[in-house]
């Protein structure tokens, strides 16, 4: 038996209504998504949702919202899930990377800074921020929102892990300080439909045409129509957009996850206080929180003190797995990765190797076991001391 480091919680509840949406009339493009996407608006505070197959397609979709183009330039987190700068390069864009802050593992803010007045200077400044939230702590958004003002980029928040978490007491979502937030309902992340994902903002333009890049570029709306009506069948396709539509099976299930949320994101406060307490005087470095956030803990990332564990981060991380601890590694630094190892400069990307080197998702989710918990904490303790 293996303690997997994330995994999906589904009640009964949550089967009887995918089996009632099953039996309806629509399991695609009924009533369903339009309920989620108001549910999760309300929920995180936000004006308006549009619920995808994926949140790599919420960030696609987002970033032809957001008009990028060929040529144009996207800056990301280089601790991050693929998917965030995919996005990017589906629109024919560049993507350029930003080291992390060692303390939170978000990007750096100090390293933005630095590497924007150069932009500028050259004449390269990005269209596009996206900001990943990692492990569910928010990015320091006023800061980030302060600097797309001076240096005029939109911000997309790549909330994959973090619904659920807050950042100056408002839902992670609200897009108070972003232009669009995306959210991933993948079965390891807070709360899922299977594969789904979804994409929130306050800007009713942004919203309609990201409405639209979903479904095909078509509209069904009248008034938006650039040719008259020509009868009840009409409609019209007015840019090249995909399929990236939920389905009405996928909706109920997370109609019925949200309902749960709350009770989720206690649970994994609970996991990580333990964590906190039992793993305190042991040679790591414990997921630093800072006070403007609170994270929805998708994540417990820890990190090993290598100088004062007398094997190395790899060992660590194969006996922790030959136990039976599924441990993980969230992530590979994006320009590690053969297909987008083109032109990075390694000397600028210290922290996120510091971080890579030394870097440990140990187990959470809500139906990890008190008795589980401590086997985690009693096996890393076997190993490192
Ligand atoms: C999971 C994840 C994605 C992609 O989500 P999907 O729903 O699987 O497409 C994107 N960015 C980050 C940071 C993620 O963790």
């Amino acid at each position: 038996m293996s303690i997997p480091y994330a995994r999906q919680s589904i009640s009964n509840s949550d089967i009887k209504e995918v089996i009632k949406t099953l039996k309806a009339d629509f399991i695609t493009q009924g009533p369903k998504v339009k309920e989620f996407e108001k549910e999760v608006s309300k929920y995180v505070g936000a004006k308006y949702a549009v619920a995808t197959n994926s949140a790599t397609s919420a960030l696609h979709a987002s970033c032809l919202a957001l008009d990028l183009k060929k040529n144009d330039i996207v800056w990301t987190s280089a601790i991050s899930f693929v998917a965030s700068a995919n996005c990017a390069l589906y629109c024919g864009a560049t993507v350029e990377l930003i080291d992390i802050d060692l303390n939170n593992y978000n990007l750096s803010i100090d390293n933005l800074k630095d590497k924007l007045s150069k932009a500028k200077r050259v004449g390269k400044l990005p269209k596009i921020l996206i900001a990943v939230h990692l492990a569910g702590q928010s990015c320091d958004m006023r800061e980030i929102s302060k600097l797309s003002k001076k240096y005029n980029f939109k911000i997309i928040e790549d909330a994959s892990h973090a619904i659920g978490g807050k950042y100056r007491s408002k839902f992670i979502g609200s897009c108070q300080y972003s232009d669009i937030t995306v959210f991933s309902f993948h079965p390891v992340k807070i709360i899922t439909t299977g594969e789904g994902g979804m994409a929130l903002t306050n800007n009713k333009k942004l919203y309609k045409k990201t409405q639209m890049y979903i479904s095909h570029g078509i509209t069904k709306n009248k008034n938006e129509f650039k040719n008259k009506l020509e009868g009840e069948w009409y409609y019209e396709q007015t840019c090249l957009g995909f399929n990236y539509r939920m389905t009405d099976i996928q909706a109920s299930l997370g109609i019925s996850q949200l309902n749960s949320i709350k009770k989720n994101i206690t649970r994994r406060h609970k996991i990580a206080d333990t964590y906190f307490r039992e793993l305190k005087d042991l040679p790591i470095i414990l997921p630093y929180q800072e006070k403007d956030t609170y994270s929805s803990f998708h994540l417990f990332i820890i990190r090993l003190d290598v100088k004062k564990i007398n094997k190395t981060h790899k060992n660590v991380f194969k006996s922790l797995r030959n136990n039976g601890i599924n441990v993980n590694l969230h992530y590979i630094p994006i320009f590690l990765h053969p297909f987008h190892n083109k032109n990075v400069n390694k000397l600028e990307f210290s922290e996120s190797i510091k971080y890579y080197n030394s870097a440990i998702s140990l187990p959470m989710y809500p139906s990890l076991k008190n008795k589980e918990i401590k086997e985690v904490i009693n096996c890393l303790k076997k190993i490192i001391i």
